[in-house]
């Protein structure tokens, strides 16, 4: 198998940060996620911190000269040769664009774009129960997929807690506009390379990855 450059993509609640985790397990790829490696420049106190963490609060897009150099020195590690899932990014236009530079400068392109459907009830539902783990970045849901323990990380013991931003109905929103608005003009981009496959994500986490690995696999086999 070649090691795929992928962009998962949907809209915030698709599953998306759920299906990277399984990709990135199966076919020993690594998981490019600004929003948490954003989350941890919060964490960390980071110069930028304050910044971020008022964006990120309100929904919007954190400025792309942070966000898109938070990428490019992700990138400049040597495990991204495995392959990479990017989760969250590009996500408008101009951000395409530049991902689209920095691979090329590498003599890289993306290879395939997952695009994650869902219908607006059915995000609302899913926030409403979404856990994180800001240790390990686990996800879980009270709903479909609960911890062993509740409010307990089942892989590394740390609290569970909610997204900020997946409490406010505002930021729900805002971040739904977001979407709308500007990314869906990356997904035109790349529609037209030719490199998008659309997957249903209104069922289980387990069918969502089957019907994903199965077109992966057929691709890179
Ligand atoms: P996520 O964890 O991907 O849902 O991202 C959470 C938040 O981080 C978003 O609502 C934005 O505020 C910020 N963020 C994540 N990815 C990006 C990006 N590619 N560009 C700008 N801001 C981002």
């Amino acid at each position: 198998m070649i090691n795929p450059i992928l962009i998962i993509f949907g809209p915030v609640g698709s599953g998306k940060g759920t299906q990277a985790e399984l990709l990135v397990k199966n076919f020993g790829i690594v998981h490019i996620s600004p929003g948490d490696m954003l989350r941890d420049e919060v964490k960390n106190n980071s110069p930028e911190a304050a910044v971020i963490k008022k964006c990120m609060e309100a929904g919007e897009l954190v400025p792309f000269a942070i966000t898109d150099e938070l990428v490019r020195r992700r990138l400049e590690l040597p495990d991204v040769e495995k392959g990479i899932i990017f989760d969250g990014y590009p996500r408008a236009l101009e951000q395409a664009k530049t991902l689209v530079g920095m691979l090329q400068k590498k003599g890289k392109s993306v290879t395939k774009v997952i695009s994650l459907k869902l219908d607006f009830q059915e995000i609302l539902n899913r926030l409403s129960s979404r856990l994180i783990c800001l240790n390990c970045r686990a996800i879980y849901s009270t709903k479909v997929n609960p911890p062993k323990v509740e409010g307990v990380c089942d892989k590394c013991g740390s609290p569970l807690t909610k997204r900020a931003d997946d409490q406010e109905e505002n930021s729900i929103k805002e971040r739904m506009k977001v979407y709308t608005e500007e990314t869906s003009q990356v997904l035109d981009y790349f529609e037209k390379l030719g490199i998008v496959e659309e997957f249903d994500a209104s069922g289980t986490i387990d069918e969502i990855h089957d019907k994903i690995y199965l077109s992966l696999s057929m691709d890179f086999a």
